[in-house]
């Protein structure tokens, strides 16, 4: 298996087939398992036999989606998770403890702030929020007791990009874990782990399923690492559901042709935007003009289905572009064949302060998109209408 490419990996890593001869991978919906005898069970219990006991520790399905999505990424390991958010919470609850620091970028996804900033401060680990850029910000806030730095490369939404092995440089001289959240690019488009992250994170519910349908997550990296993670598991319970597993097993077959389909739209879509005399600006790595360009050029191989853009006046301004499409759904997710477009400064970032918003710039004008598989014709129109509306 090792020496397959990555898109043969894609569609034939993590099979185990059963003594039914299935061709597609079976879907085991059991929460526990039989034991042929008393000796058995208690060698399973023992952990002396290593199969199935319960599926809050195991199940066949929830490990053939690790199986697959470890040899994408890269990782010795993977644990998969019930969301995104149980993904975050289960890596910090395993590896900090009270008294540990964590310096986070400012610019990730918003509940991942109040996971921080909150439910993590309550329990004594503190947290340093910096911009994503410039890097210095980082080494700046480094202190004798930081363990971990976390961060999502491309940012969202304004696509700001980091350099992932300058920043596992940082992290290993501090002797702290650099955790990248890598649900904007998947790893059709960027491992982290390539560039020395220790620990990488996914919301599987955003392109790993690609079409809206469940809620998930992973942590992939060590062994030894994904060890601790997977003891949380067991015993707090923020296990993946088989069924769910499932899903994700099979998108994860068509995600790099998915990957390369949303980003050669966005990146048309992006140059269109660029062009329209009611945009003021347009953030897309994907565009020479980007100031992140050059580098997500080497550590990407696409730019990704997410951009955004400011345009001409104020917040009415936008709305009235948002407000005019019929095509593109007024939904705050992303990763999904259907195309999604938001106000981020009313929804997604409207919990920070209109203070941190102007910081971030996530002024009242701009509006993200997360590009679908729909014709670009199509998407084009329906931006197109708005736009002319703002005269
Ligand atoms: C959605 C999202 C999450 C959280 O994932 P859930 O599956 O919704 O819990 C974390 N990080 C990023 C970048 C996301 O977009």
């Amino acid at each position: 298996m090792d020496e397959l490419q990555w898109q043969s990996l894609a569609v034939r890593s993590g099979i185990t087939r059963s003594p039914e001869g299935e061709h597609s991978e079976a879907l085991f919906l059991t929460s526990s398992y039989v034991f042929d005898s008393a000796e058995h069970a208690a060698a399973r219990f023992a952990g002396d036999d290593p199969g199935n006991v319960y599926s809050r520790y195991t199940n066949p399905t929830v490990r053939s989606f690790e199986e697959r999505l470890a040899a994408l990424e890269g990782a010795e390991a993977c644990v998969a998770t019930a969301s995104g958010m149980a993904a975050i919470l289960s890596t910090c609850m395993a590896l900090l403890k009270a008294g540990d620091h964590v310096i986070c970028s400012r610019d990730v996804f918003g509940t991942t702030r109040t996971l921080f900033a909150k439910y993590l401060a309550n329990f004594g680990v503190e947290v340093s929020f910096v911009p994503l850029l410039p890097l210095e910000g980082w080494r700046d806030a480094l202190r004798d007791n930081t363990r971990l730095l976390y961060l999502e490369t491309p940012s969202n939404p304004l696509c700001e990009v980091a350099d992932i092995q300058s920043m596992a440089a940082i992290a290993q001289a501090s002797d702290a874990l650099l955790v990248v959240d890598n649900c904007f690019c998947s790893p059709a488009l960027q491992r982290p782990l390539s560039f020395g992250a220790d620990i990488v994170i996914h919301s599987a519910t955003k392109y790993l399923d690609g079409q809206g349908r469940c809620v998930g997550g992973a942590v992939l990296g060590r062994q030894e690492l994904m060890d601790e993670v997977l003891g949380f598991l067991r015993s707090c319970g923020p296990t993946m559901s088989a069924f769910n597993a499932w899903v994700f097993l099979k998108g994860l077959e068509t995600l790099s042709l998915r990957m390369q389909a949303h980003s050669a739209s966005a990146l048309l879509l992006a140059r269109w935007l660029q062009e329209q005399p009611n945009v003021e600006s347009v953030f897309y790595a994907g565009l020479e003009s980007h100031p992140g360009h050059v580098l997500a050029a080497k550590q990407q191989s696409a730019f990704g289905g997410v951009l955004s853009f400011r345009v001409r006046g104020e917040k009415a301004a936008a709305w009235k572009v948002i407000d005019a499409t019929r095509l593109m759904s007024l939904t705050a997710n992303l990763g999904d064949a259907k195309t999604t477009i938001v106000h981020p400064a009313t929804t997604t970032h409207s919990r920070i302060s209109p203070q941190e918003r102007h910081e971030a710039g996530i002024t009242d004008n701009l509006i993200r998109i997360a590009v679908g598989l729909e014709d670009i014709e199509d998407l084009k129109a329906d931006l197109q209408r708005g736009l002319e509306s703002l005269g």
